[in-house]
């Protein structure tokens, strides 16, 4: 997991996405900006500087064109404002627009990490005010502010706008004074007012906190005799705990393992179908049988209101938020635009097709075969969580944590020893020293996260939970994922000169560092992974886990179509969408291999409702990882880390290119799995 930059920046343009239809907006995009002024202005800017490229001028002008409001002034006041403002020669507006950029990203990620810092860090009791200091954003009224003074209008008329398309096509061309041109003119991509952000803000925590109190106490789960299979105080969260116990019972060879995975596996379906009873969920006490939908009082069947369809209802809140936004986004002009060209900087059929192509891979078959010979039955639907090729060799999870706890007994043990690590994976001491300069790390509260700096002299902040008894194995695999997104984050900042270029194409990017870092771990601890069938075993872990999260990331995907398809849809409608989008999507790709049909299992997962649009990037950052590390064989890993992340922010087929000599592409992942495949049969 990763918080930084790009991730705050997104979580104004699109994760904190709500807002409910009855807002009706009175200051609407009204646009007053006719063609023939577009036409009169840029006649006259070309008089006035008869070496500008044309086609540059004339774009930079439609589209301060397209944002002007009645409230910025008259057409008169737009053509005067263009003529003032237009440069030739732009050298020293971008010196100021990045220099100024850096200095309001960069404090801004200062001013909330420190209002979010008790609620992420350490484990004091939490004061009210804390959730209310975490849930303000410095960044919420910014695009009024840089839009009110003309700041964003002077941007889009002098740095025009490329297409995704273009970049792909032309980034590997550009310079980097080019390509900062180009990077700024992707900044200040909508108008949405202050007001609405606001609202939609409160939307987006109240999907979040539907889904985080949706807890089922498993104890109070039955089977149709009765009988209960979990433990007192066993309580799991909605879909992420439900699915991580369903696969620790794949330890469990006796028949209670596989009673248990049904149990949990109906209990999913009620959840998608709605028919949970209501007072069931996040309540202790009364029994619940998901296999028939029975529910009991003090031991005695009682009638129940299920929930009715409140998962679907909170959905439809966030694509209607969404759709207020799009009359102020030009560039993006719906939800999938944003989440997909903007955010991911990949277009939504791009991903499809790269999901698709991998989901009819020949191998798939094969692994399938081959999962359903080790648990020696046919596949049910719910093995797409299967969990078998975890290894962790020889070493108990014991001995690992004996060690672990010993070198980390605290947040300051570990930042001191974070330079062997890169010294471990083949940095010199010098420039090892010089990246740990730049993190830091907390205990965190929650699980872990990192969370990078926006400004050079800031650092990145590394936050794992450490327990008194110092950092458990778990914990230092968590802890190598997030110090892979350090490293990504020191070196994209540090080491690039002009900040417009800072960074990487997209969060997928980030996730692909930190799972090759995180590969590494047993390696860093001096237990050399490598022994045996390892690291095939991990691939194969990676890859199922991948197709799985796959056919969830394209049931969201469709969804969000068929919303835009049916905007009016009731949330009943809405959920029988779905799970007919899920059904469909298993039925192509999962049934074929799996032998089962029919099951809407993809649409379970939490994140559809939390985070909408974002479980694409898990996958496509898995590709990521896999294309490097086939790159990085036989080749210096320190120094080639160096240089690839100094790359910077360009289109994702041109970085990759400049990364590893080819586009995105899923082959290599395919090819691993193959071979693993093949060396396990
Ligand atoms: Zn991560």
């Amino acid at each position: 997991m990763k918080i930084n930059f790009i991730l705050i920046l997104m979580s104004i343009i699109f994760f904190s996405c709500s807002k409910t239809n009855n807002i009706k907006e009175k200051n609407s995009m009204e646009k007053i900006i006719s063609t023939e002024i577009i036409d009169e202005t840029v006649k006259e800017l070309e008089l006035k500087f008869p070496e500008s490229d044309r086609e540059l001028l004339k774009r930079g002008v439609q589209l301060t064109g397209e944002f002007w409001l009645a409230e910025d002034g008259s057409p008169d006041d737009f053509k005067n404002f263009c003529i003032n403002n237009y440069l030739q020669d732009k050298k020293l507006l971008m010196e100021r627009f990045s220099k100024n950029l850096e200095t309001v990203y960069g404090n801004f990620i200062r001013i909330s990490t420190v209002m979010q810092f008790p609620v992420h860090v350490g484990n004091d009791p939490l004061l009210p005010v804390d959730e209310v200091f975490a849930s303000w954003s410095p960044f919420a009224r910014l695009n009024d502010d840089w839009f009110g003074n003309k700041l964003a209008l002077v941007l889009h008329l002098n740095f025009p706008y490329y297409s995704l398309d273009e970049r792909d096509e032309k980034g590997l061309q550009w310079s980097d004074a080019e390509n900062a041109a180009v990077n700024l003119g992707l900044n200040f991509a909508s108008r949405v007012p202050g007001k609405l952000q606001q609202a939609a803000n409160e939307i987006s925590t109240r999907s979040e906190m539907y889904i985080s109190e949706y807890n089922i106490y498993m104890n109070n789960i039955v089977d149709e005799n009765g009988k209960k299979y979990f433990p007192e105080d066993m309580r799991l969260i909605s879909h992420w705990g439900l699915r991580d116990e369903l696969k620790s019972n794949y330890a469990d060879k006796s028949d209670t393992g596989i009673l248990k995975q049904k149990l949990i596996y109906d209990l999913m379906l009620r959840i998608i179908n709605q028919d949970i009873p209501q007072e069931f969920i996040n309540a202790k006490g009364n029994d619940y049988c998901p296999v028939n939908n029975k529910f009991f009082k003090n031991g005695k069947e009682t009638a129940f209101e299920r929930e009715n369809d409140r998962r679907y209802a909170c959905l439809l809140d966030i694509f209607n938020a969404e759709r207020a936004f799009d009359q102020y986004s030009p560039l993006y002009p719906d939800a999938i635009k944003r989440a997909f060209d903007q955010g991911l900087e990949m277009t939504f059929e791009r991903v499809e097709t790269i999901f698709t192509t991998f989901l009819s891979a020949d191998v798939n078959a094969e692994l399938a075969k081959l999962i359903s010979k080790r648990l020696g039955r046919p596949l049910q639907a719910y093995d797409i969580w299967y969990d078998g090729f975890k290894t962790r060799g020889s070493i108990s999870e014991d001995e690992l944590t004996a060690k672990t706890a010993k070198l980390f007994p605290d947040a300051e043990a570990l930042e001191k020893y974070l330079p062997q690590i890169l010294q471990h994976l083949g940095f010199a001491k010098e420039r090892a020293d010089e990246i740990c300069k730049h993190v830091a790390v907390d205990a965190a509260r929650g699980s872990g996260h990192a969370m990078g700096a926006g400004i050079r002299g800031d650092v990145s902040r590394l936050r794992v939970r450490i327990p008194e008894t110092g950092l458990n194995y778990n914990g230092f695999n968590v802890a190598m994922h997030e110090f892979g997104h350090n490293v990504e984050q020191t070196i994209s900042l540090y080491n690039i000169d002009n900040y417009l270029n800072s960074g990487i194409p997209n969060t997928a990017f980030t996730e692909a560092l930190a799972f090759i870092f995180q590969k590494r771990d047993l390696s860093v601890l001096g237990f050399d992974k490598n022994t045996g069938l390892d690291s095939e075993l991990t691939t194969l872990d990676l890859y199922w886990g991948a197709l799985e999260i796959m056919g969830v990331a394209l049931v969201d995907m469709y969804a969000w179509k068929w919303m835009y398809a049916n905007p009016d849809a009731t949330p009943e409608q809405l959920k029988k969408a779905i799970t007919d989008i899920a059904k469909d999507v298993w039925n192509r790709y999962f049934a074929p291999i799996t032998g089962v049909e029919n099951s809407p299992i993809l649409a379970i997962y939490s994140h559809m409702i939390s985070y909408p649009l974002y479980l694409a990037a898990y996958p496509v950052g898995h590709l990521i990882e896999f294309q490097l590390e086939q790159h990085l064989e036989n080749k210096h890993f320190a120094s080639e880390i160096d240089r690839i992340f100094s790359i910077g922010h360009r289109s994702p087929d041109t970085w990759m290119t400049k990364a590893t000599g080819s586009k995105l592409s899923a082959k290599s992942f395919i090819k691993a799995a193959a071979d693993a495949v093949k060396a396990l049969q």
